[in-house]
């Protein structure tokens, strides 16, 4: 038996609970069908099977899930804080036993493929035991004394909050949005992306085998423009955290206003690795290829645009594209596979479309360009060269394994460029010379900047964009500062003079 049709197995086992009763909204600890009993499916990129049906949640639905948080709220925002930090470290635990099952089904939901899902299952572990020892911490205050008062300020959870998730890696980016949340002492709605509502399921369900109360967290499946709607505009929601495209942040803003949400957003992104010619080549070029064709590009955080120095630029992008011709396109489960199928027929008909765009443009498509067989939402990892700034294709957000390169001459040529489109999530520099990477970095418009690295990341560091990349940062203390609001109490020292009105 090959290590695939071993994996296709296991997986069979861990969906036929799904195939039997679908997948259910969980609301107050209890699992019900949506209200109106509406449902829809959930297909498999790899093949467009049928994997389960799914409740569409309405607004009913966010009502009710709505009223369970906010009647758990107290009691959880109550609860001593060493016994949150042992239920949410339980809920770090329940991931670890099931990591296989999240891996294999976030595979065959979404088209990532295992070699990178089995990370990403473990880092949502990681985020629970994160935040789980900040718990203790999350209410500590400061002392500001003044000449009369002794002032004290100290944090309280902001309420029940809504957290809408996207469906690329859907089971980590929810950990990194629910994790503080409930460390924080908030109660949560979450609505998962549609295209990819399986894991979110499975966490939530940790979650109660955890031991976390009814009511502190519910799951409400359905679209965006129903149930997410619903959600952000719920007058008991305090505050949404959002992430996914930048044009969708701009409506949840609008639909927010009348109940002055407070909103946290982690929006699209359309970054640049910056290439200079005193670079180490070898590591440049990994980090360009893992940072784009890794989790088929469907990643907020990829280098989508590689920006070269033109002394170097031919023997660069030779490499590049002999190194993208041998990137192996195949079945998520199969070990072997870099690149698995695009998470839908709709992004896949997007992703596509920028080959002919890029030709239009007067792009070079140097590699791929072309479907992958004729079943599933497989591409070609591509790459497009002859660009400048000025191109569709170095301006938009692909979200595919297609990598757009643009030669420049100079470093302020590279800023420049680099700094040329609306979005500003990341950055990735490679130069041997520290002063101008001190002095390229300190003008990259991004909220995240690594100079000789991919990404890694470090949970305590601040994660987020700017520009039409995103509002507020993720991470640390900063997610508190979301999750939280600040109070301030000042307590007078003695009778000084009051002033007196009508005396
Ligand atoms: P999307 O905006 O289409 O959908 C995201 C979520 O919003 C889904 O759950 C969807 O149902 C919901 N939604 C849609 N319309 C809504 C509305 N009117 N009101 C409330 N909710 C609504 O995004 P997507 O296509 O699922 O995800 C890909 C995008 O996410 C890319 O742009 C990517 O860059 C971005 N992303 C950003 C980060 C980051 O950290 N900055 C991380 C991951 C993904």
């Amino acid at each position: 038996m090959t290590d695939l049709t071993a994996n296709i197995e296991k997986l069979n086992g861990y969906l036929s609970r799904f195939r039997d009763t679908g997948i259910q909204n969980l609301i107050g600890g209890q699992t019900r069908p949506a209200l109106s009993s509406a449902t829809f499916e959930t297909t498999s990129p790899v093949d467009e099977s049928l994997i389960c049906t799914v409740a569409r949640g309405g607004a009913a639905d966010i009502d009710a899930a709505a009223a369970a948080a906010k009647a758990a709220f107290p009691a959880w925002r109550d609860m001593p804080a060493l016994e949150r930090k042992k239920i949410l470290h339980n809920i770090a635990d329940g991931i670890v036993a099931r990591a296989e099952e999240i891996a294999f089904c976030e595979c065959w939901d979404t088209g990532q493929a295992l070699r990178f899902m089995s990370k990403a299952a473990l880092r949502g572990a990681e985020n629970f035991r994160f935040f789980a020892d900040k718990v203790t911490a999350a209410r500590d205050g400061q002392q500001l004394q003044s000449p009369t008062l002794m002032n004290v300020t100290t944090r309280v959870p902001i309420g029940p909050v809504g957290v809408i998730t996207p469906w690329n890696t859907p089971f980590m980016l929810s950990t990194w949005k629910i994790a503080p949340a409930l460390a924080a002492g908030c109660t949560v709605v979450h609505k998962p992306a549609e295209f990819s509502p399986l894991t979110a399921r499975i966490l939530a369900e940790i979650a109660h085998e955890a031991g976390l109360p009814d009511g502190v967290w519910n799951l409400v499946n359905g679209f965006g423009e129903d149930a997410g709607k619903a959600l952000t505009e719920h007058p008991d929601i305090r505050a949404i955290a959002f992430v996914g495209e930048s044009k969708t942040g701009s409506m949840i803003m609008k639909q927010g206003a009348d109940t002055l949400k407070r909103v946290h957003f982690e929006l699209g992104g359309k970054n640049p690795v910056v290439v200079f010619e005193d670079a180490d080549l070898d590591r440049a070029l990994d980090a360009a290829i893992f940072m784009i064709y890794s989790l088929n590009g469907e990643r907020c955080t990829s280098s989508s645009r590689l920006l070269v120095q033109d002394t170097i630029a031919e023997e660069f992008e030779a490499k590049l594209i002999e190194r993208v011709n041998n990137i192996k396109v195949g079945h998520p489960l199969d070990p072997a596979t870099e690149v698995g199928p695009l998470i839908h027929k709709v992004h896949f008909d997007k992703v596509t479309s920028y080959f002919d765009i890029a030709r239009t443009d007067g792009a070079t498509v140097a590699a791929g360009g072309e479907r992958v067989g004729d079943t599933g939402w497989f591409v070609r990892p591509t790459l497009f060269t002859g660009a400048d700034q000025s191109m569709t294709i170095a301006n938009e957000e692909i979200f595919g394994p297609v990598l757009t390169a643009i030669r420049f001459a100079t470093e302020d040529e590279a800023l420049e460029i680099a700094n040329g489109t609306e979005y500003g999530l990341t950055g990735y520099v490679w130069t041997q010379d520290i002063t101008r990477a001190l002095r390229f970095t300190d003008k990259l418009e991004a909220g995240m900047i690594w100079v000789n690295s991919e990404n890694v990341r470090h949970l305590p560091t601040p994660f987020g964009g700017v520009k039409a990349s995103g509002i507020g940062r993720d991470g640390g203390d900063w997610s508190f500062e979301f999750y939280m609001e600040q109070k301030h109490i000042g307590f007078a020292l003695g009778q000084h003079s009051i002033p007196r009105l009508g005396a």
